[in-house]
């Protein structure tokens, strides 16, 4: 029998299983999960601290000032202007009005991107492990996720396997970079390669940049700013990460007006709009001073190498993270090779949670088996108490299972 859609939706991102029962998204279940045994949870990346405290204020003023209904349709013309201003400021790169539009969030954004273009049977090719978002709608839209692998221990795309995934059908390719959840940052000639790929085969790139801001011994350069990929390019990003401020749902899409147009046909049906007082606050954080930006990239950049001490004391391989909220650790040197297995008893273990890699891959890549991520995006203290917890792993998985 023919799946429903939520249940092509469901099976897209393995949260279906054999018997038709729902699972939850890894994120939801294991931050359920931290909250029910009362474990440190570093396994969805939200930060527990707040961000940048005129970006708080401002929503406040926003909501005192009468900013609490339906807004344009394509976002407040001050978050519009501050998104045009900021890819001028940061990378060079001259976009109108007209170039942008508002969503909830950088998921609203794919998923009205994913289904204004893709078509049943066409093919996406996605780097794998990969933010669930793009197999779930990909799925629903019918489409067919071709995921060309990332491995260890650069997690850079290699340029003959990505050759070869593209094929007539490749309508999209969807690059994520600053990556979730390997950290790493897309090298500039795989970005140029990717480019001649989807010149190749007409097909449209979308790029997820979240972490743009989190980019810690480099600056993040967007496709964007290489000319041959304008014409093809639908590029996100969003708030959440860079203001600490995940709960806000704040996101944007810039292209052509004539994409805007097009992706803006079917997001008016999925929000219409969202977030009235928050966009004017992101315009704040936006327009920011440099040091502010600064102090994001040097407070994670801390956070990282707190936990990455850690996890190797712990015994863990630590993957260095160029980039984002995350780390991967190998538990392979621990005697451990089914990290599924172990994230569900790492509470009970140790009280600390994390995300088995293999829950943002395919099952055959047997590659990430052993392998967590876990989120740095926590207050010092977490980290610090984190890691004085995951130094008892060893002794505490040698220990007969009762
Ligand atoms: N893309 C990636 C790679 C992410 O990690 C996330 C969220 N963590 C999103 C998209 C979703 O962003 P938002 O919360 O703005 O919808
Ligand atoms: N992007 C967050 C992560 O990777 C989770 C967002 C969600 O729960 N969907 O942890």
């Amino acid at each position: 029998m023919e799946q429903a859609p939520w249940q092509r939706t469901a099976a897209g991102a393995g949260l279906l299983g054999a018997d038709g029962r729902l699972a939850p998204t890894i994120f939801a279940e294991m931050t359920a999960l931290a909250s029910k045994t009362g474990a440190l949870n570093l396994g969805q990346g939200f930060p527990d601290e707040d961000g940048p405290r005129a970006v708080l204020d401002a929503a406040k003023h926003a909501i005192d000032h009468g900013r609490n209904q339906y807004g344009p349709g394509r976002g407040s013309q001050e978050l519009i202007d501050a998104v045009v201003e900021h890819q001028r400021r940061f990378y060079g790169i001259g976009l109108g009005r007209g170039d942008v539009l508002v969503t909830a969030g950088a998921t609203e954004a794919l998923a009205a991107t994913m289904l204004a273009y893709l078509s049943p049977g066409d093919e996406v090719i996605v780097f794998e492990p990969y933010y669930d978002a793009y197999a779930a709608v990909a799925a629903l839209a019918g489409a067919v996720l071709v995921p060309v692998p990332l491995a260890a221990p650069d997690f850079q795309p290699d340029p003959d396997r990505l050759q070869r995934a593209a094929t007539p059908r490749t309508r999209m390719i969807i690059v994520n970079s600053p990556h979730n959840p390997t950290g790493t940052v897309f090298d500039e000639a795989s970005m140029r390669h990717i480019v001649r790929v989807a010149e190749r085969r007409d097909a449209i790139i979308v790029t997820d940049e979240v972490y743009e801001h989190l980019v810690y011994d480099e600056r993040h350069v967007p496709i964007a700013t290489i000319d041959a990929a304008r014409d093809r390019l639908v590029s996100i990003s969003s708030a959440g990460k860079t203001f600490s401020v995940t709960g806000w749902k704040v996101g944007w899409v810039m292209s052509t007006p004539e994409r805007i147009a097009q992706i803006s046909a079917v997001k008016q049906y999925l929000t219409f709009v969202n977030g009235a007082p928050f966009q004017p606050a992101v315009a704040v954080g936006l327009r920011l001073a440099d040091e502010h930006f600064d102090t994001i990239q040097q407070t994670f950049a801390r956070k990282r190498d707190i936990l990455a001490r850690g996890l190797r004391k712990a015994g863990f391989t630590v993957h260095d993270a160029m980039a984002g909220y995350f780390l991967l650790a190998d538990a392979a040197p621990l005697g451990i090779d089914d990290a599924t297995a172990l994230a569900r008893r790492m509470p009970e273990l140790v009280g600390v949670v994390g995300v088995p890699l293999l829950a943002l891959a395919r099952p055959s890549r047997r590659d990430l088996r052993s392998t967590m991520r876990f989120a740095f995006c926590k207050s010092d203290d977490t980290l610090h108490e984190a890691a004085s917890r995951l130094a008892g792993l060893k002794d505490a998985v040698l220990q007969p299972v009762p």
